[in-house]
């Protein structure tokens, strides 16, 4: 008799997509006329930018030509994408790394989901609340979490709300923790940490032996100065965290695919008996067994971000989608409401107004404004009473939004 793994039916279903999709579905069965617009997406919308394409086409032909043509490649990625992310994203900042402290990805979803896999089960997890769910779900799948209570919680995973009270800053747990997972600038909040304040994080993983799971995978979204673009700007980071980086929101690779992580051979993680190890070696066997590189097209592709084109090409498509943020948060400032991130990353969390709660909020701009937005609890918990809006929608159907958000909203 096949045995499943039991973890994976602790798991929630997921809620919080289904649901949005069933009350617009409902919504647009009874008001057929409606002009929805959806500010819900936490996908890029706009194309590859030319210098991109251009090199992918290249990458094509070359597969093409006997000469050039390419099997499998590295597992860890090749090396002349490698040097570029050393090269732009790291030296410039003061931050030393060798070729083999970067694995080249097909996305930070499954890199920040596998990365749990090279730690033992008896591990305290912590994460912010609101969270990106993919941390907290591949908990639950290897058996780390406990179980679900009423209150949103899993009973062993260590939650550390991060609300309006304390600016959206995560605040040291009190009980002990071992594996913490920080996203800055963060999804769902777009809200960041400035460097004093992740110094903190730093200085109790090294005190407590702890490792920091950092996801920066809207760092190009970094407007304001003071705001650390890797976690290894602060000091004593390269023992204690590892980064995770991705082309998905910078570059527009959601559908193409790639992304980084950073594993410095100084992050080391302990035997039962107290031996260190290092987690590069670990990294690195997980994905060499398990996985076989990115298609040498895409790396190609990814390495045209690094060029003088490219990176004007990129911050074009951030300074799009950063107009957006400005015209989603001025606007909805104007109108009363209290709003939060769209400064540093494409994300607008707002407060429900009069106490409403998320769901009932995400009703009345469906009904009255024909907006579809994301309610703050299916992040988690403290998520309650927010609504997420995103800026990755077109100028015109944002501008539009705003207006109605103007106009027809009745608060
Ligand atoms: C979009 C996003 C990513 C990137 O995921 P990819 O798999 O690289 O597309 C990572 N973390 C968070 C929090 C995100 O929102």
């Amino acid at each position: 008799m096949a045995l499943v793994n039991e973890n994976y039916l602790k798991l929630p279903g997921s809620y919080l997509f289904a649901e949005i999709g069933r009350r617009v579905a409902k919504f647009k069965n009874d008001n057929p006329d409606a002009d929805i617009i959806r500010l819900g997406i936490g996908d890029v919308t706009r194309a590859l930018p030319p210098a991109i394409i251009e090199s992918l086409h290249k990458a094509v032909d070359e597969m093409a030509d006997l000469q050039t043509f390419k099997g499998y490649g590295p597992e860890q990625g090749y090396d002349f994408l490698i040097q570029k992310v050393i090269e732009y994203d790291y030296t410039p900042r003061g931050i030393k790394l060798d070729n083999d402290e970067v694995f080249i990805s097909d996305g930070s979803k499954c890199d920040t989901g596998n990365i749990q896999e090279i730690f033992g089960l008896d591990n305290m997890i912590a994460v912010t609340d609101p969270v990106y769910p993919v941390y907290v779900d591949t908990n639950v799948m290897a058996g780390r979490a406990g179980v679900l209570g009423s209150d949103g919680k899993f009973d062993k995973i260590t939650y550390i709300p991060c609300t309006a009270e304390n600016k959206f800053i995560p605040e040291l747990p009190k009980n002990k923790v071992d594996i913490i997972y920080l996203c800055f600038p963060n999804n769902p909040t777009g809200m960041t940490i400035p460097k004093c304040e992740l110094k903190k994080w730093v200085d109790y993983a090294k005190a407590n032996k702890a490792i920091i799971l950092y996801d920066g995978a809207y760092e190009a979204y970094i407007q304001e100065s003071d705001i650390p673009h890797s976690i290894y700007e602060i000091e004593g980071a390269k023992e204690v965290a590892i980064e995770f980086r991705s082309f998905s929101k910078n570059a527009g690779f959601t559908g193409t695919r790639c992304a980084y992580t950073v594993v410095p051979k100084e992050v080391m993680a302990y035997t039962k008996d107290g031996e260190a190890i290092q987690l590069n070696k670990l990294w690195n066997r997980r994905q060499t067994t398990k996985f076989n590189g990115v298609p040498y097209i895409i790396q190609k592709g990814a390495a045209a971000v690094y060029t003088e084109e490219g990176q004007k090409q990129i911050k074009a498509l951030v300074d799009y989608y950063m107009t957006n943020a400005a015209i989603i948060r001025e606007g909805i400032k104007s109108i009363g409401l209290e709003v939060f991130g769209g400064v540093n990353a494409p994300y607008i969390w707002l407060k429900t107004p009069n106490g409403m709660d998320s769901w009932s909020f995400f009703d009345k701009l469906l009904t009255e404004a024909n907006i579809v937005g994301t309610p703050g609890v299916g992040f988690g918990p403290s998520g309650q009473g927010y609504f997420r809006l995103t800026a990755f929608g077109s100028k015109e159907n944002t501008e539009k939004a705003i207006e109605r958000f103007k106009t027809r909203l009745k608060i």
